[in-house]
């Protein structure tokens, strides 16, 4: 069975891996001149800049991209963090369960209980104005790294959703080597079963006949295949394909990371540190403490990202780096890279929580990637979403133990 998959990113080639592993024919078409999309980076200066990641899985080994890694046979390795996180207070770097007030861990499990019996479910800034100030603003800075959103943009039952995840498999990891290792092991196994990898060759229109993808017309060719995976989200993959059936604008969410080359750590672990005074940057790491060669000898690959909430981005950087000048204070350092992200090059093509699978009105096509995630995360998200669709659509030709 023949099978084509539009884009080169983290969900196209996680699912053109694990079919070319069951013996499918997998061609991999993609519009730039790099695989990866924003799973991977680029070398300036001996520091691996990502083109979106920030060089972290959000359950390290143990989640469901951990998983689905060792069971395509990848051996990329994944260092978990230690600590997970911790909290930035006034100059002042605290574990994170201490710091908050055991009031605030009742109000959470009361809400709970109100979600559990009653079914009462709010938007958490509903929830947010309970909270002491340091649980208050560990939310927002967690929502603003992990999701780039804030509280009036994710539901109770949600964030219970990513905290169950938390507790069964544990926080974020770096993979050593970064997002690009991962990518890198992923297009091996791809080509080691025959698969193809095509660069520089952007699909420009999926030929439909009724309810069934005939053909792809790509700036190369045009060819027949049995079965079609977009990893473009759904907006995109509905135009290729001539009927716009999902509208979301205004569904992304968007930010702005930032590249420091830094002589002495600043945080000096493998976790995140969420700096809670600050309004614009919502979490930092430093991917070095993990790996090394993320930066050239004698120096440490730290970044910060800024979840964006209005559309004026010159201002929010401003803001930004006004920020990071405070926190950065005394340290010998260097902004390298400021990249922004929105629209079809966001943090998140749809909104954790508005994700809508991976059907489309088409019997052979699906769609796979952070536009079509499945109940977690960021990547891991998109291995969820992943395995969905291989266990619905393929589990007979599939043998992938899914998570
Ligand atoms: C600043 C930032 C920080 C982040 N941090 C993290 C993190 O630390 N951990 C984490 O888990 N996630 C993180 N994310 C999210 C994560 O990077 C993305 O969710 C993930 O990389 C998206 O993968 P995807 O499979 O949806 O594919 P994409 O990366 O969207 O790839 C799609 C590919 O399709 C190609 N394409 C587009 N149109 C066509 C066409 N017509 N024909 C052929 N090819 C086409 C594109 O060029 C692209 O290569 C972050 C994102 C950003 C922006």
């Amino acid at each position: 069975m023949r099978v084509a998959v539009i884009g080169a990113g983290l969900g196209g080639l996680l699912t053109a891996s694990l079919l070319s592993e069951s013996g499918y024919t997998v061609d991999v078409y993609e519009k730039l001149n790099f695989y990866g999309g924003r799973f991977t980076s680029f070398e300036y200066r001996g520091f691996q800049i990502s083109t979106g990641a920030l060089h972290m899985i959000p359950h390290g080994k143990r989640g469901p991209l951990g998983k689905l890694l060792k069971s395509v046979g990848s051996d990329v390795e994944i260092i978990d963090s230690k600590p997970e996180g911790e909290i930035l207070l006034n100059d002042r770097i605290e574990v994170r369960s201490s710091a908050f007030p055991l009031k605030s861990k009742f109000k959470f499990f009361k809400w709970l209980l109100k979600y559990r019996v009653l079914r009462i479910d709010p938007y958490m800034d509903a929830y947010e104005k309970e909270l002491d100030d340091v649980s208050a603003g560990f939310l927002r800075s967690f929502l603003g790294w992990s999701l780039s959103i804030s509280p009036s943009q994710i539901k109770f039952s949600k964030l219970l959703a990513i905290y169950n995840r938390v507790v069964e498999c544990g926080g974020p990891g770096i993979p050593v080597g970064g997002c690009k290792a991962v990518v890198d092991d992923l297009v091996e196994i791809i080509k080691s079963n025959g698969g193809s990898i095509r660069l520089r060759n952007p699909v420009i229109r999926l030929i439909t006949n009724g309810n069934t993808i005939k053909k792809l017309e790509s700036q190369k060719d045009v060819a027949e295949y049995d079965l079609f995976i977009s990893n473009l989200g759904h907006k995109l993959t509905g135009r290729l394909a001539g009927r716009e059936y999902f509208e979301h604008n205004g569904c992304e969410s968007k930010g702005v990371k930032y590249s420091i080359s830094i002589s002495k750590p600043f945080i000096g672990n493998t976790g995140v540190l969420f700096p809670l005074n600050c309004s614009r940057i919502s979490g930092m790491n430093e991917v070095t403490n993990a790996d090394p060669s993320l930066a050239p000898k004698g120096k440490h690959l730290l970044m910060a990202h800024q979840p964006l909430f209005t559309d004026n981005i010159r201002k929010e950087i401003e803001e930004g780096l006004k920020e990071l000048r405070t926190l950065l204070r005394g340290f010998d350092y260097e902004i390298i890279a400021v990249q922004s992200f929105h629209d079809d090059w966001p943090v998140n093509r749809i909104m954790s929580g508005l994700d809508r699978g991976y059907k489309t009105p088409f019997k052979n096509l699906f769609v796979v990637g952070d536009g079509a995630k499945g109940d977690d995360i960021e990547v891991d998200g998109i291995a969820l979403g992943v395995a969905k669709l291989l266990k619905e659509k393929f589990s007979e030709k599939v043998p992938v133990r899914v998570p």
